[in-house]
């Protein structure tokens, strides 16, 4: 195979059939030939890499990632953080999967599988062997390439995680040896883990991809060749540059419908490629609106989705592991054949998917270490995609006579949640899944919602457009976003996102106090200047006009401070609205009026969307005697709190 695959894959190198704008910086280079052996759930391939040191030093030693090396015992980083399980679905012992390298070199033969040692840079779990090093017998210099011919064998596991089979269902995802990044000079590789995605450099991927002649196959980027070969199998080879991974699927029982979609503005013209499982044939429209809609949403608020396709990935029951996850310009959702027409889960994890390619596809950030910086604004920008398409309080459920929004089952998740961990974290280093899926999705979500209300839709719409601009085909980091931030706003903003990001506490502002009290008659003696020169008459009327003494008391009690509106309304209707830094504990406004207050309202508009309890936010004033029309006013608030909290 490799006599005849190295002149191949050189000259392809030289002369590649396809050949658009680069728009990153191409650091890998991967050829690979991929065949799929059904009968033993495997893959045996061969990889030749090209990898440009982009650093100033020379670099002796090369790290991979073999990530299917996590399900190989219950001993690897991932069993041991998962227990086996990953999102409800369960780990099959019976089938294991690993990647077996069987030939590491030079492209001038030199053997490098002597020097090849795994290593654990995380937690040092000797049985884990999801990276690994070789040395180089000559160090590559800054800005030169180096060449590698790899063999290799994945087996794949179950599918219970990402990848894996089901039946004749196979979803081949971190499924080759992959090199890690060189990152400020030093090797970016960390382990697999539970709670982590991933982390790679941009450049060309060219694969084939033999399997028999009955199989569907989809595959990240742009199919250039199909051959049929004398044996009873199929050879597809698909293209694409400017991405960081490559993945692909191949199941007899796909059906597939292909859609040109095309924009004006910006201009968008692509390619939809739906694989969807034959059992869920009733949902492919359902499918096909959604993500027309998340291209639509998603290339006019952050920039045009550049690539030639997408594809879109139906695993069938029993293979849900392997849905709601992101690849460049291929993804996979989920659904039921049976899902009902007011449950918008499959349109939401299509969105969700898609805009993937956004935030993590193009803009590459690190997963490992920055988790929110992919999840949090995917998040934010599917809530704000779903309230397009779906309606602003109806975009998850509108059936039964219930609507429930997207908005709202986020917020929820936040309300609920302890205070275990930050938003910025290590992946792996959260206090358990549902705190790395709570920090990283849902409350970086409305990080960037409080921010958007804060600075007003216009300016938010240009820090992410500017950041998409300025952070595609890059690898940004946290920093890189808050300068954007900062610099489009012209504001200062550490101390907004040093509390939201950095700690773990919670923001919730209350009104604690309201009361109206008549002024007391004078008693006693009088004998400043002001009594003796206003008289009898001037008193009397100064008590007219200060007949009660209003207070409304507004309270922190959360730890993180912003910045809050306070709505005071008196019996006549009069309003005003106070404005306060929030950062004491308390504040006390007093009003002497000649009426009695109605009520006081913190964040009347609900813009604080990090606010954790919505329901003390407001106080109306408790009359004395039961009156009906106070019952139902103050009924009429709390009902109003609820559905803040409900639906948005
Ligand atoms: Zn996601």
């Amino acid at each position: 195979m490799k006599k005849t695959f190295l002149p191949v894959l050189f000259c392809l190198f030289a002369f590649s059939q396809v050949s658009l704008a680069s728009m990153s910086k191409h650091i890998v280079d991967y050829r690979i030939k991929a065949k799929l052996v059904p009968e033993e759930k495997a893959i045996i391939g061969e990889e030749i890499l090209t990898w440009l040191n982009d650093s100033e030093k020379p670099i002796l030693e090369l790290q991979f990632h073999l990530y299917l090396n996590a399900f190989q015992n219950n001993r690897s980083t991932f069993m041991k953080e998962s227990k086996g399980a990953h999102r409800g679905f369960k780990l099959d012992k019976e089938n294991w999967g690993y990647t077996e390298i069987r030939k590491i070199q030079l492209v001038d033969g030199t053997d490098l599988i002597s020097t090849m040692e795994y290593i654990q840079p995380d937690d040092g779990n000797i049985d884990d062997q999801t990276v690994m090093r070789v040395s180089l017998p000559e160090p590559v210099p800054p800005h030169k390439k180096i060449t590698l011919y790899i063999e290799f064998y994945s087996k794949l596991p179950k599918v219970f995680a990402r990848s894996g089979f089901h039946k004749n269902f196979f979803m081949v995802a971190q499924w080759f040896p992959k090199i890690g990044v060189l990152w400020n000079g030093e090797w970016n590789c960390h382990q697999y883990h539970r709670n982590s995605e991933f982390f790679a450099d941009f450049g060309v991927y060219e694969v084939e991809i033999t399997v028999p002649e009955e199989y569907v196959v989809g595959a990240t980027g742009t199919r250039i060749e199909e051959v049929k070969n004398n044996d009873g199998s199929k050879s597809y080879t698909h293209f694409q540059e400017d991405v960081h991974d490559f993945a692909w699927t191949a199941c007899p029982d796909f059906e597939e419908f292909r859609e040109k979609f095309t924009l004006e503005s910006p201009p968008v013209n692509t390619e939809i490629i739906l694989l969807i499982h034959r059992s869920h044939l009733s949902q492919k429209e359902r499918y096909l609106s959604s993500l027309k809609n998340g291209i639509e949403f998603y290339s006019q608020n952050y920039g045009a989705y550049p690539y030639p396709t997408i594809t879109l990935v139906d695993p069938p029951l029993g293979a849900l592991g392997a849905g709601g996850m992101e690849y460049p310009t291929l993804f996979t959702s989920m659904t039921f054949s049976w899902m009902p027409k007011g449950i918008y889960i499959s349109e939401m994890v299509t969105i969700h998917e898609f805009g993937h390619n956004y935030w993590y596809g193009m803009v590459g950030s690190n997963e490992f270490e920055e988790a929110w910086l992919d999840e949090g604004m995917n998040t934010y920008s599917e809530i704000k995609a779903m309230a397009k398409y779906y309606g602003e309080d109806r975009s998850m459920f509108n059936t039964c006579g219930l609507r429930i929004s997207d908005f709202a089952l986020q917020r929820a998740q936040v309300i609920g949640s302890g205070r275990m961990d930050p938003i910025l974290k290590n992946s792996w280093e959260y206090y358990s899944s549902g705190s790395y899926g709570l920090n990283s999705y849902s409350k970086a979500g409305l990080v960037l919602l409080t921010l958007e209300k804060y600075l007003g839709e216009d300016v938010m719409s240009e820090i992410m457009r500017t950041y998409f601009d300025r952070w595609k085909f890059k690898h940004p980091t946290t920093k890189d976003f808050i300068a954007v931030a900062e610099e489009v706003s012209g504001q200062d903003l550490g101390w907004f996102f040093n509390q939201v990001l950095s700690s773990p506490d919670k923001l919730d502002y209350a009104i604690s106090r309201i009361n109206s009290r008549q002024v007391k008659e004078p008693q006693g003696i009088f004998k400043g200047k002001k009594e003796a020169d206003e008289g009898i008459q001037g008193r009397e009327s100064r008590q007219k006009e200060e007949l009660y003494r209003n207070e409304v008391v507004v309270e922190r009690k959360g730890e993180w401070i912003f910045p809050q509106e306070i709505l005071i309304v008196f019996e006549n209707g009069e309003e005003i609205r106070e404005k306060w830094d929030g950062r004491e504990r308390w504040k006390k406004y007093v009003y002497f009026k000649p009426y009695k207050l109605k009520s006081a309202q913190v964040d009347p508009e609900n813009k604080v969307i990090l606010d954790v309890n919505y329901t003390n936010n407001s106080r109306v004033l408790k009359a004395k005697k039961v009156s009906p029309l106070k019952y139902a006013l103050k009924s009429m608030f709390n009902f109003q709190n609820i559905l803040s909290f409900i639906s948005f």
